[in-house]
């Protein structure tokens, strides 16, 4: 290892400790795995990922932002909440801690299930999801006796009466927590009879719990269909009761290397203040860990750490960044040896053991050792994978696109060691493609574009033009856009639009421009949708004039949707456009523009045999630069391999 310090997470370990504990959970009963505080410091990601496997069906976190990194970072699926019920695909997150009227948008946004503890709290939530039109889940928490959080189970009849005003809310899930499971006080069955007491007053619930760790081994509730699983997953063992109960294997070790090795002499002092005073000669070491890394302050001349299987005391005080240890005894011994400070090596460094030398928590002692320290996730002994410090604190929102631009900017620019074209980069292309809003970045597929001219009877100046357009792209909206400019800023602008799925350029007769706008849809008489379809449905379609400057009419701009489109946004669908226009003989060119990002193209232009020859010249942006080119009779056909990727500012110029 090239760390200073560094934590392995032994998962195996952890699944073991599962399978120990579910011959604890009753038969009906489901297990949420708690993962707060970063899984207790062993990397709530990764533990998240290994019990889903292990037939965890629900997770807990201690607050929104917890969760919204576990979504993030565990890729946790996510359930979705519609108005009517929710679809069980995925995995559930429940909010453990009270959350604030501030966490509402990021409970929503990733799905988490609130712990109801307080009036107020239920009333924002529950106008927030009137907002967003959906009636969400949430758990209440009662407070039978710990009097920490929840609703007293005797004010509960209140509550429920307040809470019947919620309309938008659904009780999903009842619970509450025993303040001492690992004892035999009789307290945890008073708890347990004022909490039933309140579940004879709820209809139907789909979750109801009360058991953390030491109440699934003790009290185990079998009114309850969920337990909570903590401490006793990561192999800790907090009392010789749970220990006598139970195999566990400790899941974290945390380890670092000795960075330097002196002597101290009779008669004098080690470290800080003095408090270690030397009776006989000392060889020690010195470990770079101290009491910011995790290693509390209250162990200073109390703990022992492993080095090469032997115990080393350590001597005076723990430093914020070091400790020293007594390495007089050990037979062999050298400069960056490995040291492990806690783990399943030996008892005597295992954080239950740690923590009553200090009368500390092994809860806190876990939750806060190895800040600095990368993970490693071990599996057969072998790392399987690691996790720098950053990322553990990487949230995405607190990247505004502001914060990431910048970012991707100065990484451009670092790459080539060039400002000047490092703007040109990201302005030009990087922004360019993303189109000022780097969400619904999307591509089409499978892009097929067949222009027929053919004589105009009544305009003998123009071509008579019939356009097939078709593609397979995301739906993002239900409505999208076809417009027709007649000027190259009118164009502009619709290029600008979002969900603009076409565009033409007219050149309308001369005369028509000058005409007053009493008749309203003339440009409709030279540009027409024949048809439009997502999948098979036909589309509804409307026309608004746009833009209108001085009175003058600068294009067309056709909205199209259906209702049936609204199931089938965030789906792939095919678009079919088809249009009927115009085009001026005079003209002698006509471009093709692909705008988006594109896999796979064909672009057919046929013509009436009087304007042979036509030439085609491509501009592609992308890797493959000259598709292949057929020509037919009356006809031109420009086809890419299918899996092709083509880059915005591509495009072809028929000329004839
Ligand atoms: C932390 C926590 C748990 C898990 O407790 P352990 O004792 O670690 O098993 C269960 N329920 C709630 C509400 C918690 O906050």
């Amino acid at each position: 290892m090239n760390d200073r310090s560094w934590l392995e997470i032994n998962l195996d370990n952890y699944v073991h400790n599962l399978e120990s504990i579910k011959k604890f959970v009753l038969p009906h009963q489901d297990i949420m795995q708690i993962v707060k505080a970063d899984a207790y410091g062993h990397g709530a990601a990764k533990i998240a990922e290994i019990a889903l496997k292990n037939g965890v069906t629900m997770l807990g976190v201690a607050n929104a932002e917890e969760g919204a990194l576990l979504r993030y970072l565990g890729k946790i699926p996510s359930y979705t909440y519609t108005k009517d019920n929710l679809t069980l695909d995925a995995c559930p997150i429940l909010v453990l801690s009270p959350s604030l009227p501030n966490e509402i948008d990021l409970i929503f946004e990733n799905n988490l299930i609130p712990s109801i503890t307080e009036l107020d709290f239920c009333q924002n939530l529950d106008n927030e999801a009137k907002n967003r039109d959906v009636v969400y889940p949430v758990h209440i928490k009662i407070d039978t006796g710990m009097n920490r959080n929840g609703i007293r189970y005797d004010a509960f009849d209140n509550f429920l009466m307040a809470f019947s005003k919620c309309t938008n809310l659904k009780i999903e899930g009842v619970f509450s927590h025993f303040l001492e499971s690992e004892e035999q006080s009789g307290v945890s069955e008073t708890q347990i009879d004022r909490f039933r007491e309140v579940l004879t007053k709820i209809k139907t619930v789909k979750y109801i719990h009360i058991a953390n760790s030491a109440g699934i081994l003790f009290q185990n509730f079998k009114e309850a269909n969920i337990v909570r699983l903590g401490f006793l997953s990561y192999g800790v063992n907090i009392n010789k009761r749970v220990e006598k109960t139970i195999n566990l294997k400790p899941v974290m070790t945390f380890k670092s290397k000795i960075s330097h090795i002196s002597t101290a002499k009779k008669g004098e002092t080690i470290g800080y203040n003095s408090t270690f005073i030397v009776n006989e000669d000392v060889r020690f070491a010195i470990i770079p860990v101290g009491y910011a890394d995790g290693y509390d302050f209250l162990l200073s001349n109390q703990a022992k750490v492993l080095v090469n299987n032997e115990l080393c005391p350590v001597l005076g005080r723990v430093s914020m960044d070091m400790i020293c240890i007594d390495i007089s005894k050990l037979q062999k011994v050298s400069l960056y040896d490995e040291v492990i400070l806690l783990g399943e090596e030996h008892p005597e460094i295992n954080a239950g053991n740690i923590a009553f030398l200090y009368k500390g928590s092994a809860y806190e002692l876990l939750a806060q050792v190895g800040r600095r320290a990368k993970r490693y996730y071990k599996i057969n002994n072998m790392i399987i994978d690691q996790e720098p410090i950053q990322k553990r604190s990487f949230i995405p929102s607190d990247f505004n696109s502001e914060k990431l631009s910048s970012i991707i900017k100065n990484a451009i620019a670092h790459r080539i060691q060039n400002n000047e074209m490092a703007k040109v980069i990201y302005d030009d292309i990087l922004k360019y493609f993303f189109i000022d809003s780097d969400k619904d970045i999307s591509y089409r597929s499978n892009f097929k574009h067949n222009i027929v001219f053919t004589e105009h009877k009544e305009y003998k100046d123009y071509y008579r033009v019939k356009t097939v357009l078709s593609f397979q792209k995301i739906l993002h909206n239900d409505t999208f856009y076809v417009a027709c400019a007649i000027d190259n800023e009118s164009l502009k602008e619709f290029f600008k639009m979002k969900n603009c799925e076409y565009r033409w350029i007219i050149d309308v007769p001369e005369n028509h421009l000058n005409r007053s706008n009493d008749k309203k849809n003339d440009l409709n008489d030279y540009f027409k949708i024949s048809k439009a379809l997502i999948n098979d449905i036909e589309v509804d379609i409307s026309i608004k004039n746009y833009p209108q400057i001085q009175g003058m009419q600068k294009g067309l701009l056709f909205t199209m949707n259906h209702k049936k489109l609204v199931d089938l946004c965030g789906k792939v669908v095919t678009f079919v456009i088809e249009t009927e226009t115009i085009y001026h003989k005079k003209a002698h060119q006509l471009s093709v523009y692909i705008n988006e990002i594109t896999k796979g193209a064909e672009v057919s232009f046929s013509f009436p045999s009087q304007i042979n020859p036509v030439e085609i010249t491509s501009i592609f942006a992308g890797r493959e630069r000259f598709p292949l080119i057929q020509r037919r009779d009356n006809q031109i056909i420009l086809k890419t391999r299918p899996d092709m990727w083509i880059f915005p500012n591509s495009g072809i110029v028929f000329s004839y």
